[in-house]
């Protein structure tokens, strides 16, 4: 994971980013043809081109995010007491960004040391 959050907050901003990303692109795109005339219409079309698949993107993990949440098991923190949904085994509180698991083998470990698993782990699988 990139950022230190849970993992469903994740795939939210990775939605939001790319609509943003291909909503600019769009505007970019269109703005071409008004300052360049007929050479920005060829900006226009790659920018349209990769603003819309960027957003098809975006969908996709929207997608796949609601998917996802359905199998989140939801649950109380242990730290700020709020109901916060996890994903897998491992994940972060929404609102206080605690690790919380449902593995009483990590369950006494600290943050560190879980982060370094999950290195190791990663590096074996690929
Ligand atoms: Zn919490």
């Amino acid at each position: 994971m990139l950022f230190k959050s849970s993992k469903i907050n994740e795939f939210r901003l990775w939605g939001l980013l790319l609509t943003m990303l291909g909503m600019g692109l769009m505007v970019l795109g269109t703005a071409g043809i008004v300052f360049w005339g007929q050479s920005g219409k060829i900006i226009a079309a790659i920018g349209l081109v990769i603003g819309l698949i960027s957003m098809m993107g975006s969908l996709g993990i929207y997608f796949w995010a609601g998917m996802l949440s359905t199998t989140a098991v939801q649950l109380e923190c242990p730290e700020c007491h709020k109901l916060t949904k996890m994903l897998g085994k491992t994940d972060r509180c929404m609102f206080c960004k605690t690790i919380l698991t449902l593995d009483p083998e990590k369950a006494n470990i600290t943050a560190d040391e879980l982060e370094k698993q999950q290195a190791i782990s990663g590096a074996e699988s690929k």
